[in-house]
């Protein structure tokens, strides 16, 4: 009996209670609301239906009339930036930048805004300054970044080896193989004005930057070539195989080319047949297979094509093979040889492409600088068909 009485007393107690915390709570919201104009939630509104046009005008409304809202300004700047009307963006951090009431952070974010601006819609030598003024700021390393991005976009390859070092200074992070890669540009540059000297001392500095640059040694082997000091090409060439023997295959035609020119076609193959051996890969594959046929004949070269599909089976393999036995088939079997090469060699072909590690784009040809993503030396020395499970690319990274 007692028990119940005391919960007639309780209840309209707590009745009260919670009629209060409501009424506290609607007066707080309603207080809050006075403070902010009716566009604000206008634009509330249309972002909830999905309509974010009309949500913008509406924040724009109200940053207009609420000088204060330093953070709407900012998030509608980026905004724009990112829906691509640079030309709102940039005017909306122009003004936050030449405002007299913003904290020295504040104004620093609003730069880097700017500059970011600057850099969408293509002027780079605004963007550029800009970046070199914040250097000095918290936002110094994604500055760097962006500069680094600018001297390469400009092939400003001087600039970009300074900005590359400073990068790493403040990071720790190796740029090694992209200080090599500009140092190359240079050199090819320098060689494109017949400024040999120059472009040879360019070489010897992105062997300096980068030991394992490959492209330096494919570089002046060729220029040794097309001057005629086949020698020479033929040392320089060698030397890759102690850098990153997979990229043998990128100078394994020219190599067989000026050996010819010695006359010493027969050590050329002996060195290439041993080069496949111990770094077998399809592109090499191609070279030598082409060179046996046209100097040892159909025989050599179907044995050692077979040899290499036994070896390390692939598509692109067995597409040599077919093309070796198409050569020695009987008339009357070569209509059938002719039909299993077309389409395996379709098949391989379409297969058969390199493809940046960064961000995927594939390619028929073999690229230092990625065209997709910029990225510098992100190809991998082997082609997409030789990657499958059991196959050369997969034996040779053992
Ligand atoms: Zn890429």
């Amino acid at each position: 009996m007692d028990f119940q009485s005391y919960w007639l007393l309780a209840l309209p107690v707590f009745f009260g209670l919670g009629w209060l915390a409501a009424r506290v709570d609607i007066r707080h919201l309603l207080m809050e609301s006075r403070t902010l104009p009716a566009s604000y939630f206008k634009g509330l509104n249309f972002l909830l239906n999905e309509q974010p046009d009309k949500a913008i005008e509406a924040f724009i409304e109200v940053a207009r009339a609420e000088q204060q809202t330093i953070e709407l300004h900012f998030a509608l700047g980026s905004l724009f930036r990112r829906r691509g009307e640079v030309d709102r963006a940039t005017r909306m951090h122009q003004t936050l930048v030449e405002r007299t009431d913003l904290s020295a952070e504040q104004r620093t974010a609003a730069l880097y805004e700017l500059a970011q601006d600057y850099l969408k819609a293509g002027l780079l030598d605004r963007a550029e300054a800009l970046f070199q003024d914040l250097r000095k700021t918290d936002y110094s390393e994604s500055a760097l970044r962006h500069l680094l991005d600018i001297y390469v976009t400009e092939k400003d390859w001087q600039k970009a080896i300074g900005a590359a070092e400073d990068l790493e200074k403040a990071t720790g992070d190796s740029l090694r193989s992209e200080i090599a890669n500009f140092h190359c540009e240079l050199a090819a540059r320098e060689y494109s004005h017949s400024r040999l000297e120059e472009a040879r001392a360019q070489i010897a500095a992105a062997l300096d930057a980068h030991r394992k640059c490959v492209r330096a040694n494919v570089m002046l082997g060729g220029w040794a070539q097309r001057e005629g000091q086949h020698e020479e090409a033929v040392a320089i060439w060698k030397r890759i195989e102690s850098q990153a023997p997979e990229y043998l295959f990128l100078i394994a035609q020219p190599l067989i080319d000026s050996m010819r020119v010695l006359g010493r076609t027969p050590e050329a193959l002996t060195l290439l047949g041993g080069w496949l051996q111990r770094y077998p890969a399809l592109d090499l594959l191609g070279v030598v297979f082409q060179a046996t046929l046209e100097v040892q004949g159909p025989d050599a070269a179907l044995r050692l094509v077979r040899e290499e599909l036994h070896r390390s089976p692939s598509l692109g393999a067995l597409d040599k093979f077919l093309e070796a036995q198409l050569g020695l088939v009987a008339p009357d079997q070569r209509a059938d040889f002719q039909l299993m090469r077309d389409l395996v060699h379709a098949h391989s072909s379409r297969l058969s492409l390199y493809q940046c590690s960064q961000c995927g784009f594939k390619a028929r040809a073999f690229h230092w600088h990625c065209p997709a993503c910029g990225g510098w030396d992100t190809y991998p020395a082997r082609r997409n068909a030789e990657g499958e499970p059991g196959t050369a690319a997969a034996r040779g990274s053992m």
